[in-house]
């Protein structure tokens, strides 16, 4: 028999189901990995369970996707830029190379224990793991979902990118697929992750679009348009950077477009029309003054319904991991940029954060909503907390009072990850002081550091 599980008597149950319910006193019954019952309490109360959590000041919600989030990127070294330095893209690069093995499987405990006690249950990872075979014990041991792939490149940049000869590039990414797709019980996806057009042939991309096809999985690239893109592309291409992609033939339904800033109307048609799915980092764009008001197009990209996940990037670019911080971005900074409090509604935000991200990485037949036959991964909040109160509509509350402070408890794939408020896969206090040790020597090795303010430090 599997475990059963009830969250009995919740504050309020945020379904996210087809009617978009709200569930006051509500119960969810789990079996297993899977949900079974979702109810009023008074409804479920002759169901029993080999665990009962007590849910009376819990706002629940489904567990987060995350659709855009590098993980052991740059959690050694978060903060270290000061705002003067602008974009710190080249270091973090350098600084991540230079990581050894030992290091990044710390560095993405870390990161994996900020991602999971803020409610995120899945994560996609853009291709920046280096040493899989070291951090799946680490995915293991924290139980989340997560999509991995390898980063490739097999043109030029600026960056210090992975780059192979293009037929070893498609080659790699094919093998990458085969090995991890499918691993921990199905929690863990591999896709093919070229990093984005402008470092990646025609051909590379089409390869990386093919092994996605063959193999029922997906795909992602970095991609962003604006004037001096669709000027270059223009003049090489003949179409916009939106449509040299469809031109190549490797949008559709498994492309997950990641942060898309700059895209034009006709842009934003070729994304509606080829069912691509797209991932937008909200506090990304903020921190890195891209323009939101003239950049920004999720609430066209919402109209048109396409699938949009959020995503919390890296530690040195929104430099937070909670996600309830990144619903908030995501509905206030564009009602600030189109001076329209109407514009991307507190509901948007949540679906975006959950059902809308989960369909955006093609696992919302799983997750995504709590409703009775999909995977239990759940996030309770704990209401009894200054910024919860008063109580009367729990989603403004959730999106625009909260943060992931208030989270309680965490459960994915039935399993009660987060308890109380504590995870129990790792040591907290040696991590942190690992990671430390980590981004000192890193520094050290690399010479790329900084002051540690612009402040004297005395
Ligand atoms: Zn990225």
């Amino acid at each position: 028999m599997p475990a059963t599980l009830k969250i009995d008597h919740a504050r309020y149950v945020i379904t996210v189901d087809p009617q978009r319910r709200i569930v006051a006193d509500g119960a969810i019954v789990v079996e297993g990995s899977r949900i079974t019952h979702v109810g009023k309490a008074a409804e479920l109360a002759g169901v029993t369970a080999d665990r009962v959590v007590d849910a009376r000041r819990m706002v629940v919600t489904p567990g987060f996707v995350n659709g855009h989030m590098h993980i052991s990127y740059a959690h050694c070294v978060r903060g270290i830029f000061p705002d003067d330095v602008g974009s710190p893209l080249a270091h973090v690069f350098a600084l991540q190379n230079a990581m050894t093995e030992e290091e990044e499987y710390a560095t993405t405990l870390l990161g994996l224990v900020e991602l999971v006690k803020n409610g995120n249950v899945c994560f996609l990872d853009p291709g920046s793991t280096k040493y899989p075979d070291a951090c799946l014990q680490a995915y293991q041991d924290a139980g989340i979902r997560v999509v991995i792939g390898e980063c490739v490149i097999d043109g030029e940049s600026p960056l210090a990118l992975p780059r192979y000869p293009t037929a070893e590039a498609i080659a790699r990414s094919a093998a990458y697929v085969k090995k991890w797709d499918g691993r921990l019980d199905g929690r863990m996806r591999a896709w093919a992750m070229p990093f984005s057009a402008e470092t990646c042939t025609a051909e590379l991309l089409s390869g990386a679009k093919r092994i996605a096809d063959e193999t029922g999985t997906g795909l992602t690239l970095h991609h962003n348009s604006g004037a001096a893109a669709r000027k270059d592309y223009q003049a090489k291409h003949g179409t916009t950077p939106t449509g040299y992609l469809e031109k190549i033939g490797v949008l559709g339904p498994n492309m997950v477009l990641a942060h898309v800033l700059g895209i034009g109307d006709d842009e934003i048609d070729t994304i509606a029309r080829t069912g691509t799915a797209v991932a937008m980092c909200p506090s990304t764009a903020a921190k890195g003054g891209r323009g939101v008001p003239q950049h920004g197009r999720m609430p066209e990209l919402l109209a048109k319904n396409v699938r949009i996940a959020l995503g919390c990037d890296s530690p040195n670019n929104s430099n937070y991991l909670d996600m309830v911080r990144a619903m908030n971005m995501a509905a206030v900074q564009y009602k600030d940029a189109r001076q329209d409090m109407k514009i991307v509604p507190a509901e948007s935000a949540l679906e975006m954060a959950t059902l809308r991200g989960a369909d955006a990485l093609g696992v919302g037949a799983d997750i995504g909503s709590i409703e009775a036959g999909k995977k239990a991964d759940l996030v309770l909040f704990d209401t009894e907390r200054p910024e919860w109160q008063a109580l009367f509509n729990p989603v403004n509350n959730l999106v625009y009072n909260a943060d992931g402070r208030s989270i309680h408890s965490v459960v994915i794939d039935g399993r009660v990850v987060v308890d109380g408020g504590r995870q129990s896969f790792v040591d907290e206090s040696r991590l942190f002081g690992t990671v430390q040790a980590i981004g000192e020597a890193l520094m050290a090795r690399t010479g790329i550091s900084y002051p540690r303010s612009r402040w004297p430090v005395v």
